[in-house]
């Protein structure tokens, strides 16, 4: 039977879903809200740039994209972490050197992720459609033209809503009885600048280490720089909204310059178009959408940032994303007919996931912006790359799981979980040693106690293991 499917939303995740159903067999109308971008070009939109890993390297390889993507990309295999008196430390995020995270433009993944959705021969993409409606009984989606403001009725055995964080196929969908909905604003902003290519310099036509994330730690805020293939960087600042240090507070480009001097003064001189960027670029917000079901009447079903939007902190809102056209697909292949069913399996397998990347995206954030300026968090990591050289299997750092690896999120929060709390445990079990040891040494008078103190240090050690336990389950 030829199936057919509406997808609302010619995003990140609608394009490549269309691309998979459509070689599945599928007839795919995509409905896309603004105007067609391959008329404007790779040099429209934004120029946000997005950190792709091996999540979504897998699904991109999987429609034939991964290389057109990745001639363009730039390798980001460590953090580049700046002092506030300039300094440079590099942080590998790997033990595995061959281990980086892609610096790619949005803009033109998602072109390029439109083309192979255009170029199939089962899928029609119209522009300027807007989702007012949907019936999922009939299986029924309005859009209104929001050129000629005409209304359209289309019609489909499958309405996928990949509209992204602010969902129009949600906010209907919240209407139902028993959908659950929460968005959690972040009270941080964002605000984009730019580093402009150099002529000369070690790493020109960069100003800086191109091959790196670049983080300026700075406590309760930082700022970020991500590489471009034309040698800029892309800045994102991400400071509170309001209070000290914010955007309310530090308005226009005379009080901004005045602030990275003291914050960012290595970045500043780097920065030639700062005054313009820093007046002209808005503030963006950020927030973590959770809502549960994300499927209506069997027939209706949310993807992406419509179903699971995340803070940007772990670089895997549109990894995610990727993972879940590939969930559906599979659920849908695995399913035949009986859509409602891939659709239950799809959720299955994909809610606990978003839940688990939502929450390890907030903690990133602190991690970020404060943790990787500290030694101690050198040292940590220092400690989780040796104890991965030790035991491969047995222990892998989270960053690794969730950027260089396709375990499920859900399983590689539970397994970094244990395994700090096991080196937490270990830690102690040798600081104890230690000091029995050194006590040995400093009081060789008191030997006969030591056995004592051992079987104290023991029992404190197993009411430790006991507790933990507890805490656990
Ligand atoms: C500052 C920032 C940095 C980020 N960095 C990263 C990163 O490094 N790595 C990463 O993996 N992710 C990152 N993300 C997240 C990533 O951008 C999203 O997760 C990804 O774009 C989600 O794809 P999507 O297709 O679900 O939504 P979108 O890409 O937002 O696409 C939704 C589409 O639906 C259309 N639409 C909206 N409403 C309607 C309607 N009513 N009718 C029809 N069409 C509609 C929109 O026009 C849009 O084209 C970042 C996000 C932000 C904000």
């Amino acid at each position: 039977m030829n199936k057919s499917v509406v997808i609302v939303g010619a995003g990140l995740a609608g394009c490549l879903l269309a691309v998979y159903l459509s070689r599945a067999g599928w007839t795919v109308d995509v409905r896309e809200r603004r105007g067609d971008p391959r008329a404007r070009g790779h040099a429209a939109g934004r120029s946000i740039n997005l950190a792709i890993s091996a999540r979504g390297l897998k699904a991109l390889r999987r429609a034939g994209l991964e290389e057109i993507i990745l001639r363009n990309a730039i390798r980001m295999p460590g953090r580049m972490i700046h002092s506030r008196a300039g300094a440079q430390e590099f942080h590998q995020y790997s033990r595995d050197p061959n281990h980086a995270i892609q610096s790619v433009s949005r803009s033109a993944l998602n072109l390029a992720l439109l083309e192979a959705a255009a170029a199939e021969k089962n899928v029609g993409i119209t522009f300027h459609q807007r989702c007012v409606e949907v019936a999922a009984a009939s299986g029924t989606v309005i859009f209104i033209d929001d050129n000629t403001k005409q209304t359209s009725n289309v019609v489909a055995d499958l309405i996928v809503g990949a509209d992204g964080a602010y969902s129009a196929l949600r906010g209907i969908m919240q209407k139902n009885e028993g959908f659950d909905y929460s968005q959690e604003w972040l009270g941080h902003g964002y605000k984009e600048m730019q580093i402009q290519p150099v002529t000369s310099g070690a790493h020109a036509p960069f100003a800086m280490n191109p091959n790196a994330l670049h983080i300026w730690p700075r406590g309760a805020s930082m700022m970020i720089a991500l590489p471009n293939p034309d040698g800029s960087f892309t800045c994102t600042l991400f400071w509170p909204h309001s209070g000290s240090g914010s955007f309310a507070e530090i308005s226009g480009a005379a009080n901004g310059r005045a602030h990275f001097l003291r914050d960012y003064a290595d970045a500043l001189p780097l920065m030639p178009t700062f005054d313009a960027d820093f007046d002209a670029n808005p503030v963006g917000s950020m927030l973590t959408v959770r809502c549960n079901p994300w499927s209506q009447g069997g027939r209706v079903v949310l993807l992406g940032d419509a179903a699971h939007a995340i803070v940007p902190f772990f670089g895997q809102g549109a990894n995610a994303s990727f993972e879940d056209c590939e969930s559906l697909t599979d659920a849908l292949a695995a399913h035949g007919d009986n859509i409602a069913a891939a659709i239950s399996a799809y959720e299955l397998d994909r809610k606990r996931n978003a839940d688990a990347i939502a929450e390890m995206a907030l903690t990133n954030f602190v991690e970020m912006r404060d943790k990787t300026a500290s030694r101690m968090f050198k040292w940590k990591k220092k400690l989780d790359h040796f104890m991965h050289a030790m035991s491969p299997k047995f222990f892998i750092p989270r960053y690794d799981m969730v950027s260089f690896s396709n375990i499920p999120y859900a399983d590689a929060l539970k397994k970094s979980h244990k395994q700090d709390a096991m080196l937490a445990r270990a830690t102690v079990f040798i600081l104890c040693c230690l000091s029995v040891g050194m006590w040995a040494v400093i009081a060789p008078q008191y030997k006969k106690d030591f056995i004592s103190v051992a079987l104290v240090i023991a029992f404190i050690w197993i009411t430790f293991k006991w507790i933990g336990r507890r805490a656990r389950s």
